[in-house]
């Protein structure tokens, strides 16, 4: 148990969910609360969401709050005046992971990112060179994030520490005092100053909060931001302290070290976690990623949900996301498995997919059908050159097929729209081809599932839903027929006529 009842307080037992069941130790969920419709999350909506980390027994949530956070000291960085959540809500949310055995990370980009970069155009002093958001060799910059940070752990004292996004994908700052190199490997300055900075934070930190934790993300390659920066992560090895925690980032498994060479992730910290974008990946795919992030020595792994920038599915939009429709579903069913155990052989994963989601004695094919189902609609919502956005807002190729069909043309139909909406009819075409008589004969064993009972009909319900859900978004069906082909015969004249 994780919460302890006395006669007019509750004491919170601030410990991670600890499992004996599982070789990651450390599961959780990177949560931007920003992009698409999810900044106007209500709390009850963030309740079902950390319902669905507690089912899957997650016990981190590290929760974006740079731009929606209202700061009085910077009040330039609330980015996003939409936003429901009041900070009496994000306390009220605190509280409810920690009865949930959930630790809450506040969470926010240091020298970029939303609120942080609206600051840098009250403070133009501060700008990074050449890229955007602040320079970490700059001292007010300095001085601005790390007031950001302690104002938000004076508004939310009960959280249980910070998850630090570095400002490395927008890239190096080129000033001239970032750019001195090192050393004969390329470490730059840039990298100790952000270094330096750290250090300073968590001074300042221990010394409002001593037991309060870390977690930064490393391992940005972008623009080489530390690609060759052996000092950087060297610095980051003689961090070394109980609270600190790492997450890498950008599929790495190894890191530049002393004299220049890779060391794997056990070589810079105990505390190394991984991160991923897993709602893109199958279960195949999140069990080797598992498998080597756990041998390269990482303990644990937040996977980003982040819908409203991506979900790989029909629903990014939908408000709360349905956590538990497919393909979402099965992500966190294959997160939780191998997180449990890394070495989980397929056939093991699916024999435990129809141990979760069917009553005894059920026919395997459903399992196959829930994958298949999955697998169908990641793929469907996964190729950009068939999106007008990454994240998939239902109805949107119905309303922009129909708009293609129409003569004359409407404005909106530049020539980046015809390409996008030729390349998504042939997709989504070819995959009706590809897919049309499987999905009937996984629809036609619904009723028998059904009259299961108990899982079985529920997980009965969630296929169904999947499957209806796939003819409307991708306008499967004789129906659809005239007016696709009508779309793709005015899409490819008009791209002809661009070319011409
Ligand atoms: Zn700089």
């Amino acid at each position: 148990m994780h919460l302890k009842l006395s006669a007019d307080s509750f004491f919170i037992e601030r410990t991670f969910r600890m499992s004996n069941d599982y070789t990651f130790t450390v599961r959780g969920n990177y949560t931007l609360a920003c992009w698409g419709e999810v900044f106007k999350y209500s709390v009850d909506d963030w309740k079902t969401i950390i319902d669905g980390m507690a089912e899957d027994e997650k016990n981190t949530i590290y929760f974006w709050l740079s731009g929606l956070f209202r700061s009085e000291k910077y009040p330039d960085s609330f980015f996003y005046p939409q936003t429901r959540l009041t900070d009496d809500d994000v306390r009220e949310i605190i509280t409810y992971c920690h009865c949930k055995g959930i630790k809450f990370y506040l969470g926010y980009g240091v020298f970029a990112w939303f609120g942080i970069d609206k600051v840098a155009e009250a403070y133009p002093e501060t700008k990074a060179v050449e890229c955007g958001g602040m320079c970490p060799s700059n001292e007010l910059a300095g001085k601005i994030n790390l007031e950001y940070g302690m104002e938000m752990l004076e508004r939310y004292p009960e959280a249980d520490g910070f998850f630090l996004e570095m400002r490395d994908e927008y890239g190096p700052c080129l000033c001239d005092k970032c750019q001195e190199q090192l050393d004969e490997y390329g470490s730059k300055r840039y990298g100790q100053s952000e270094i330096s900075w750290l250090k300073e934070f968590t001074t300042e930190l221990w010394k409002r909060k001593s037991d309060a934790e870390i977690s930064v993300t490393i391992g940005y390659r972008e623009k080489g931001s530390h690609t060759n920066d052996p000092m950087y992560y060297e610095a980051i090895k003689a961090m070394e302290d109980p609270r600190v925690w790492w997450m890498a980032v950008r599929d790495n498994y190894e890191l530049p070290g002393a004299g220049g060479k890779s060391y794997p992730l056990s070589y810079f910290s105990r505390h190394m976690l991984h991160w991923q974008q897993y709602y893109s990946s199958t279960p195949q795919q999140i069990g080797e990623w598992i498998a080597k992030a756990h041998k390269t020595g990482a303990i644990g792994a937040c996977p980003a949900f982040e819908p409203g920038f991506n979900s790989y599915s029909f629903y990014s939009y939908d408000v709360p996301f349905p956590v538990n429709t497919l393909p979402y579903r099965v992500t966190r069913f294959a997160f939780q498995q191998y997180c449990k155990n890394p070495q989980l052989s397929f056939d093991e994963f699916k024999g435990r997919l129809l141990g979760a989601f069917f009553e005894p004695g059920a026919d395997p094919i459903y399992a196959d059908d829930m994958l298949y189902l999955a697998e169908l609609i990641q793929t469907a919502c996964g190729d950009r050159s068939a999106l007008l956005s990454r994240a998939w807002k239902a109805g949107w190729f119905r309303e922009w097929a129909a708009k293609a069909a129409q003569e004359p043309a409407d404005e909106k139909m530049t020539v980046d729209v015809w390409r996008t909406m030729d390349n998504a009819i042939t997709m989504f075409r070819d995959l009706e081809e590809k897919s049309s008589r499987h999905l009937a004969e996984i629809s036609s064993r619904l009723p028998r599932l059904r009259n299961g009972g108990g899982k079985n009909a529920t997980t009965a319900d969630m296929i169904e839903r999947a499957i209806v859900d796939t003819y409307r978004e991708l306008m499967f069906g004789p129906e659809n027929t005239e007016i696709l082909q009508q779309a793709q015969c005015n899409a490819k004249c008009n791209i002809t006529e661009e070319a011409g």
